[in-house]
């Protein structure tokens, strides 16, 4: 067989960092990878995948953190004939210690292709590249050092949030320490695949929303404020001082026209307008900051296309106060899993659900009453936009 991989080779030029030189530093040690660059070369000359998804394999007591891979040409790579994928629960906020990081990526060059991808769209460390064998044996050694798998399948995938209060001022809600909760409370939901199809939880300290869970979550966690926001005076003559236009960048970009300078004071004039869209902290975040009673808007219903489009999530809760040990969101949670897995269709999302039966059922199952902030259109598709004279 032909080694030249011209297009795989065109893949490592140019300025930015490339997975090809990463593949090939890998396969001075793993037969593995060195097939994989052949195989993927392969798939550019023919157009077409050789992966075959699914399979069942799996580690004990567990139902979810592998993926099953097969190539459909064994015969020719014989070292990816199974490329199985382990997802590995990352910890909150992805800060890790390098000795730990060693300690887990020594098990996996051990036991596999010693590729990994820091992070999956989900969140977890990707192991890409091992045998059946080897599945329960980097089970049992990284569970002995203190990882875990993450989720995979019709569970609870591996909740994640952002950064938070760890390294960023807006932070509404401690996301670390709920992301860290909730892992730890639904252990069960995550390894061992309850439901009618995946689920997500994701949480952002702020509007901001850098997980983009409202994009991606079934349930999105959003820190907010419930009272003002905080205007600093002082800190907005310092902007003024320095030429910022904020009049321009700020007052007039305001989505709800909620700010207004008097005598050159920044003044939130219609606070009851005020959506906590961000802009204008983002803008003056010397200046202006989140209000004091924190807490957070839940939402639900955010997924990728499958059975239906892509859905951005909907307004469940505008506020809930988000306090160790968090048992309104929990109780809010398993009514709602609940009511989703007695309905579910087989791979229907709880939006896909709340679809087809409607949002007044949904909101009946958990005790909700509907309230103005639960908006349905136009927040139904994130690939929508609205432009100016269109
Ligand atoms: Fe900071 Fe908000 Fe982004 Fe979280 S979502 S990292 S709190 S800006
Ligand atoms: Fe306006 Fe957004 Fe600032 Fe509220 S947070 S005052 S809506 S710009």
């Amino acid at each position: 067989m032909d080694d030249k991989t011209p297009m795989m080779d065109e893949l490592e030029k140019g300025p930015w960092p490339s997975y090809v030189k990463e593949l090939k530093k890998a396969a001075k040690k793993s037969d593995a990878a060195k097939d994989l660059i052949k195989v993927q070369e392969r798939s550019f000359e023919e157009k077409m995948t050789m992966w075959k998804h699914g399979g069942i394999v799996g580690v004990a007591g567990y139902g979810g953190g592998v993926i099953g891979r097969y190539i459909s040409r064994p015969e020719e790579f014989p070292n990816v004939q199974a490329f199985h994928t382990l997802r590995i629960n990352h910890p909150s906020g992805w800060f890790y210690k390098t000795d730990r990081l060693r300690e887990l990526l020594d098990v996996w060059e051990k036991h596999g292709s010693g590729l990994c991808n820091f992070h999956g769209s989900t969140g977890d460390i990707i192991f890409l590249g091992t045998t059946s064998e080897h599945l329960q044996p980097i089970h049992d050694e990284i569970t002995a050092i203190g990882w875990d798998l993450g989720g995979s399948g019709s569970d609870l995938r591996t909740p994640t949030g952002c950064v938070g209060p760890a390294r960023c001022e807006y932070a509404c809600i401690d996301t670390l320490d709920f992301i860290y909760n909730i892992t730890m409370e639904f252990q069960n939901e995550l390894h061992r695949p309850p439901f009618p199809y995946k689920t997500k939880i994701k949480a952002s300290g702020c509007p901001n929303d850098c997980v983009a869970a409202i994009a991606r979550a079934d349930f999105s966690i959003i820190g907010t404020w419930h009272d003002n926001l905080r205007i600093d005076q002082d800190g907005v003559k310092e902007y003024l001082d320095s030429g910022f236009d904020v009049q321009g960048l700020v007052v007039n970009k305001c989505p709800t026209n909620a700010l207004e300078m008097v005598n050159g004071k920044l003044e939130l004039a219609w606070p009851e307008d005020c959506v906590r869209c961000m802009h204008c902290i983002n803008m003056m975040s010397k200046a202006i900051r989140p209000g004091v009673d924190k807490g957070a808007t839940i939402l639900v219903g955010a997924k990728a296309p499958v059975i239906h489009g892509a859905c951005l999530s909907s307004v469940i809760i505008p506020f809930m106060k988000m306090e160790p040990p968090y048992t309104e969101f929990k109780e809010l949670w398993l009514k709602a899993m609940d009511w989703w897995d007695e309905n579910g269709r087989t791979r229907e999302r709880i939006s896909e659900l709340i679809d087809r039966v409607g949002m007044r059922m949904f909101l009946r199952a958990i005790d909700v009453e509907p309230v103005p902030q639960m908006v349905y259109r136009p927040r139904a598709n994130p690939y929508v936009f609205f432009d100016k004279g269109v």
